[in-house]
């Protein structure tokens, strides 16, 4: 049973505190085949039917490192923007039933990428400290009880994961609340998308995310002591942890309390983090260059390959589609085009060289109509999509019209000219148009003359009349511009 406890701060209102959280990401790359074998990479099937003496730990058996696995990592690096550097392969140590040779090829002060960062959509910008590889382990079920080994009748063991190769992502602890974290993850699983890397299917686990939460007095420049969170499968529950930690946290704190360094587990039913264990320090792992395996060294070719082979990465398309339509490239309509992948028939529009705002009105009509119903946007024609666009950028039809005639040609395609026809929205000619107006400010002289006088906010009187008059058929950009002249 969920609880919420009232007495606790709101660490997402209150003034008094920040919330400083760092995101470690492990993303499964798509290779056929895993990191250090030949075994298959593949969701979903019969247990321990991809394994062999390599990724199963078999005395004798040697691992030969994966080449897409390296030049996957190199495109995750490169689209981060890290360095792509010379490489090292360490042992971690640990005896964990799941991980079969008792320890973890895993790389250590010497990772493939460092230093680089991500461009949230909102403007903000969050350091990647690095991008490593490294295996996979397998994957243990617990079975009885709640799931959790400690009241579990029996364990089960799946191998078919150990040694799918992993990029390991680490964030700087840059991250302010959970809404930052959540568009740190959307946006990083775009990013990985692009790079062809990876699949970023969260609910499959190609994406698990552990959160570090500190809190610190609003204000202060020292870090407070974090803790880290493991377990979350979904951003849903991924802003529900750090919310729940960091109130435990100031709570803990204002009650005279300190938080302890530990790794805790998001329980999902329960809304809460537990303790899990006391956190590890890279002493208790005792790292050690990986003998079975030399530096790694690619060369400056392929870096260079890489970098050239990488598609326009999102915050890149983010830029081009508020450069064609002048609308900031951090605005949730901009955002919106590029995450639905919409950003092509923006083009089609700038293309066909319509009016000025022709690009901005496509922008406003994909983030809004177009993008409320997916399935009809894939099928979309640009070439007609344009043709509306520029309909109604010149003023041919009202925005509602255009809204109606979108609808159609999305749910039933065709021209727009002809469906605009059909549907009788003929754009109303300009002197048809100037004689309603004349007319309407000869039956309202007292709100012509204090408009006249320059109270502006009879505008919306006048264009309210203009609607009125004409069954919502006028352009009603062009009535107020005819009212701005006439006064
Ligand atoms: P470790 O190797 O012990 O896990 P790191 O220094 O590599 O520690 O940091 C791991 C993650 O913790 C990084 O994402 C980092 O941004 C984050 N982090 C470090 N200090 C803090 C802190 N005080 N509060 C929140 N996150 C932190
Ligand atoms: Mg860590
Ligand atoms: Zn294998």
């Amino acid at each position: 049973m969920s609880t919420v406890d009232r007495d606790r701060p709101n660490p997402s209102t209150d003034p008094a505190w920040e919330i400083v959280i760092g995101l470690e990401v492990h993303c499964e790359l798509r290779t056929a085949t895993k990191l250090f074998c030949g075994c298959r990479n593949s969701f979903g099937e019969e247990p321990n039917t991809s394994v062999c003496p390599v990724c199963l730990g078999l005395p004798g058996s040697l691992p030969v490192l994966n080449r897409t696995a390296v030049d996957y990592a190199m495109r995750i690096g490169t689209a981060l923007h890290c360095r792509v550097q010379p490489s090292q392969f360490h042992r971690k140590n640990y005896f964990y039933p799941d991980m079969p040779k008792d320890y973890q090829i895993s790389q250590y002060d010497v990772p493939i990428n460092a230093d680089g960062w991500l461009d949230l959509p909102d403007g903000g910008r969050i350091g990647i400290i690095r991008a490593h590889l490294e295996e996979d382990t397998g994957k243990t079920t617990h079975v009885g009880g709640g799931g959790r080994i400690h009241d579990a009748a029996h364990s089960l063991v799946d191998y078919n994961r150990a040694g799918v190769p992993l990029v390991e992502i680490v964030s700087a602890p840059d991250i302010r609340s959970a809404e930052e974290a959540r568009a740190y993850v959307d946006e990083l699983r775009a990013i990985l998308v692009a790079t062809g890397a990876s699949d970023g299917k969260m609910e499959e686990g190609s994406l698990r995310v552990d959160a570090n939460v500190s809190v610190r007095p609003a204000g202060s420049t020292d870090f407070g002591t974090r803790c880290e969170i493991k377990n979350m499968n979904s951003l849903r529950s991924l802003g529900r942890a750090i919310e729940y930690e960091a109130a435990r946290q100031m709570a803990l704190i204002s009650e005279g309390g300190t938080v302890a360094q530990e790794t805790r587990h998001w329980d999902e039913g329960g809304g809460r983090t537990g303790s899990m264990r006391s956190k590890e320090e890279a002493y208790d792992y005792r790292y050690f260059p990986e003998p079975d395996l030399v530096p790694l060294e690619p060369s400056e070719d392929w870096v260079a390959a890489v970098a050239t082979s990488l598609p326009r990465l999102p915050a890149d398309r983010r830029a081009a589609v508020a450069e064609a339509s002048g609308l900031p490239a951090g605005s949730d309509a901009v955002a919106t085009v590029v995450r639905l992948g919409l950003d092509h028939l923006v083009d089609a529009v700038v293309s066909a060289a319509g009016p000025p705002d022709a690009p901005s009105v496509a922008v406003r009509r994909l983030a809004n109509e177009v993008a409320a119903d997916p399935e009809a946007a894939a099928s979309l024609d640009p070439a007609s999509f344009a043709r509306l666009v520029g309909m109604e950028a010149g003023g041919a039809l009202t925005a509602a019209q255009a809204r109606t005639v979108l609808k159609a040609i999305m749910d039933r395609g065709g021209e727009p000219e002809a469906i605009a026809s059909e549907l009788g929205f003929e754009a109303m000619d300009v002197s048809d148009l100037e004689a309603v107006v004349e007319e309407i400010i000869s039956a309202h002289p007292d709100e012509w003359s204090r408009f006249e006088a320059g109270e502006d906010k009879l505008t919306g009187f006048f264009i309210g009349k203009v609607k009125a008059a004409t069954d919502g058929k006028a352009d009603l950009k062009a009535a107020s511009s005819i009212l701005r002249n006439r006064r």
